[in-house]
């Protein structure tokens, strides 16, 4: 099978699975005080530096999570104070958009959704108009969609956000280890990240809390006080250890990584534009992440279209809210139609995808669509 489905997951690096299995080996919670428990503390550190070193941030302003759902959860619980609006945007993934929902479901006028044009862009102007009576507490704009790719300016967001008195999060799960952000640079107070879509375990993730910021200390898991108290319960070693080794790898190779994947993500796009009729790329005139491509076929339901090639895996929409039948919300947030919505797959490449793999997938996409089209006309006559 040819995987491009690396915004689903990416396959874990070598480097993580020889990690988690040496962590598996040993023994030893990192909270005790015995030396198996300090050589795990030891492992735990390890990951935080390497994760630091990615983000380049201080160690202590991460929080290990069992992944971005929960550090989402986490930020947005932490960040918003009823009788504050919370600004999102539509095109969120529904770890933001449910939370930010659920939290302001009695009073659901302090919700604010961005809008995105075509190209799946939120307005600057709507966000500053949105942030000029001073009511807003929290900004919380993802820096890559998982969908198609587009990527968040996110600097004149933090300056407009911190102007008007806001705190800012950004949910950079499909964003970290696939394109530098370097949190000297970028001012967000919040950040949340996913192990899995670079290379690490499943099930761990983080909360970057920028130091000094004024958030109210809310947990959501409350114990034995791990994590500084901010999320309690015994450490995942393995899984923590498993993500500081990916990321790690990432940081090692992801400038070179990025420039090779955005060369194949543009040869599938020319080799699918190249071969099939009325087909176009959602968000493909906007900055967008170097291994993702939105593809939508028109007329042809992407769901025949992948039972048509069970060599490639790819997703329609958005795998991470997989088996609900509802159009993606995101290319509707983006004027498409129901229809060209459910005519949409998800190519998403990563750091082990080959040029003959590329290559390879592009003509079976063809040879589907194509067959789907033959089939569905014929059907009508
Ligand atoms: N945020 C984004 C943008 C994602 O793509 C995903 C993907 O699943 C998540 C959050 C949720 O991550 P996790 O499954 O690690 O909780």
């Amino acid at each position: 099978v040819v995987y491009l489905d690396y915004n689903a997951t990416a396959p874990m690096r070598p480097e993580a699975v020889a990690t988690v299995i040496d962590v598996m080996r040993s023994v030893g919670n990192a909270s005790s005080p015995h030396a198996p428990g300090r050589d795990a503390a030891r492992r735990v550190d390890v990951a935080r530096r390497q994760l630091a070193e990615l983000l380049n941030c201080s160690p202590g302003e991460i929080i290990f999570t069992a992944g971005a759902t929960e550090a989402n959860n986490l930020a947005l619980r932490a960040a918003h104070t009823i009788g504050h609006r919370l600004v999102t945007s539509r095109v969120e993934h529904p770890a933001v958009l449910e939370t930010a929902r659920d939290l302001t479901k009695d009073l659901p006028a302090s919700l604010v959704l961005l809008a995105v044009d075509r190209d799946g862009l939120v307005d600057p102007a709507e966000l500053e108009h949105v942030l000029g009576d001073g009511s807003v507490g929290l900004v919380s704009l993802m820096a890559a969609n998982n969908e198609t790719g587009v990527l968040t300016d996110l600097d004149p967001v933090v300056k407009a956000a911190h102007a008007a008195g806001a705190l800012v999060h950004t949910d950079a799960t499909q964003m970290i280890g696939r394109l530098p952000l370097d949190l000297a640079e970028v001012d967000v107070d919040l950040l949340s990240l996913s192990a899995h879509k670079f290379g690490g375990p499943q099930g761990v993730g983080a909360l970057f809390v920028r130091r000094g910021a004024m958030l109210p200390f809310r947990p959501l898991l409350t114990g034995g006080g791990q994590e500084r108290g901010w999320r309690a319960g015994t450490l995942n070693v393995a899984g923590i250890a498993g993500a500081g080794a990916a990321a790690a790898a990432a940081h090692r190779s992801f400038a070179e990584e990025a420039r090779r994947i955005g060369r194949l993500r543009d040869l599938l796009e020319e080799s699918l534009t190249a071969q099939v009729s009325a087909c176009w790329i959602n968000g493909g005139r906007s900055p967008r992440l170097p291994g993702v491509s939105s593809v939508t076929f028109d007329g042809t339901p992407a769901d025949a279209v992948i039972a048509a090639m069970p060599g490639v895996a790819v997703s329609d929409g958005s795998a991470c809210a997989s088996g609900a039948p509802t159009p993606s919300h995101v290319l509707l947030a983006m004027g498409l139609t129901r229809e060209q919505a459910d005519s949409t797959v998800r190519f998403s490449l990563g750091y082990a995808t080959t040029e003959a793999e590329v290559i390879d997938a592009a003509d079976a996409v063809a040879r589907a669509v194509r067959h789907v089209r033959t089939t569905m006309t014929s059907a009508h006559v």
